[in-house]
């Protein structure tokens, strides 16, 4: 028997139960001892009762933990025979792993393109269709696509070559399985985003995104000021994730920086009105602020100032991108309120069913880019885990100051732990499953 967290409707009930060890049902499927499971802001909506679940749950979609058995499909030519990912080939039981919160098979369009969370055999963990990973083990189903295997990766140079995964905190890897790749992808988004290219690549628009050579490239209309190059991102919502967005976006500035030799403006804003979140935001960003040549400007605030700094920091034009990490309308309302006309907003907050705040007349009268939806999380994982490598001093500890994660509990203190979290009186808490 095992022991797991366990979910009963309508809402609010949370209990420790002892339920059989899950085996492999089919031979797609890996078996995973978990060594820590995140408990995350989603796992409340299904908490609050607002997912419209009528059976119990074992909860958790956060992973980290060992391999301890493996399907049939699993063998040395399954990969070189059938084209199947690698990891049928050269998964082993004891290799270290992490899993995103979905199902990503590897195989179907969505995985190869690297749309991962729109896998056709996608499923959630810690939903009705597939158990959690708040439990001492869990199933994996489409496992060689699904898991990404820490085993072999190694720290960045500058910590030494012989440095492996082992001198990186197993607390900082777990924000792996979900919520710094999807702070990432927020940034990236925007990052990437056809009307941002333009400013990174200083030609007016449309000669900036990657459609090159039109005939009439050297009519645009006029020379591109150092003042039209500055990027001024927000960030709204610096919970875990939002500080996750955060530091990515500066990670992936400075990286830019560097990769392509030249010095970019950029002013970064970032938003939330809880003042306890903006003062871990505060220390992080001290924790980072040598990340580059880094931003001309940094500033955390609540709502009301983020408007005013956004418009007097930009001659009144507003944000280039907004990056939104909390998941309902006010945020959303925000957003388009400080982006500048043919801005973008990228969203990966969780929304539910209340429509947009936004009509086909507003968004059309600012040009507005939208980008929604949730994190590919499998195909972020070198990004992200290139960003974790780098930012330890944030990442890697418990409880500090700047650290993102607040404690680490065991799988008894859920029903407790589950209700200071829904009501705001703690931050990230890992369970390990063996305390
Ligand atoms: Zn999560
Ligand atoms: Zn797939």
């Amino acid at each position: 028997m095992q022991r797991v967290v366990r979910w009963y409707p309508p809402a609010y009930d949370i209990r420790v139960e002892d339920v059989p060890i899950p085996s492999v049902v089919d031979p797609d499927d890996a078996i995973v001892k978990v060594h820590l499971a995140g408990l995350c802001g989603s796992d409340l909506h299904i908490y609050r009762g607002h997912e419209d679940v009528d059976r119990d749950i074992i909860c958790g979609h956060e992973i980290i933990g060992e391999v301890i058995a493996l399907g049939t499909s699993f063998n040395p030519s399954a990969a070189a025979r059938a084209g199947r990912p690698e990891l049928y080939s050269t998964l082993k039981i004891g290799d270290k792993v992490v899993s995103p919160f979905t199902v990503s098979c590897g195989e179907c369009h969505f995985c190869r393109i690297g749309f991962t969370c729109r896998c056709v055999h996608s499923r959630l963990f810690g939903s009705p269709a597939l158990s959690g990973g708040q439990a001492q083990y869990v199933r994996i189903p489409k496992a060689g696509g699904t898991l990404f295997n820490l085993t072999s990766i190694h720290a960045p140079p500058s910590n030494g070559p012989q440095d492996s995964l082992s001198k990186v905190s197993d607390s900082s890897i777990l924000l792996l399985a979900d919520i710094l790749p999807t702070g990432a992808f927020a940034a990236i988004q925007a990052i990437q985003h056809p009307k941002i290219a333009t400013i990174l690549t200083g030609k007016a628009y449309p000669f900036g995104a990657v459609v090159p050579g039109f005939v009439t490239d050297d009519q645009t209309l006029a020379q591109l000021q150092p003042k039209d190059r500055t990027l001024t991102i927000a960030v709204v919502g610096l919970g875990p994730v939002g500080v996750c967005a955060v530091v990515s976006l500066l990670h992936i500035l400075a990286e830019l920086e560097d990769s392509k030799g030249v010095e970019l403006a950029y002013q970064v804003i970032a938003v939330d009105p809880l003042e306890t979140r903006r003062v871990k935001m505060e220390a992080v960003y001290k924790a980072i602020h040598t990340v580059g040549t880094g931003p001309q400007r940094f500033l955390v605030t609540s709502i009301d100032e983020a408007k005013k700094a956004s418009s007097d920091w930009t001659d009144g034009a507003g944000c280039n991108a907004v990056l939104e990490v909390v998941g309902n309308n006010s945020a959303l309302t925000l957003a388009y309120d400080i982006v500048r006309p043919f801005g973008v907003i990228t969203s990966v907050g969780v929304h539910q069913e209340p429509p947009l705040p936004f009509n086909g007349r507003s968004v059309y009268d600012k040009n507005v880019s939208f980008d929604f939806g949730r994190c590919p999380v499998r195909a972020m994982f070198p990004l992200a885990l290139e960003i974790l490598l780098k930012r330890q001093d944030v990442f890697g500890g418990v409880g500090e100051e700047a650290s993102l994660i607040d404690r680490v509990v065991s799988l008894n203190d859920a029903p407790d732990i589950y209700e200071q979290f829904d009501k705001g009186k703690c931050g990230k808490v890992l369970f390990n499953p063996w305390l």
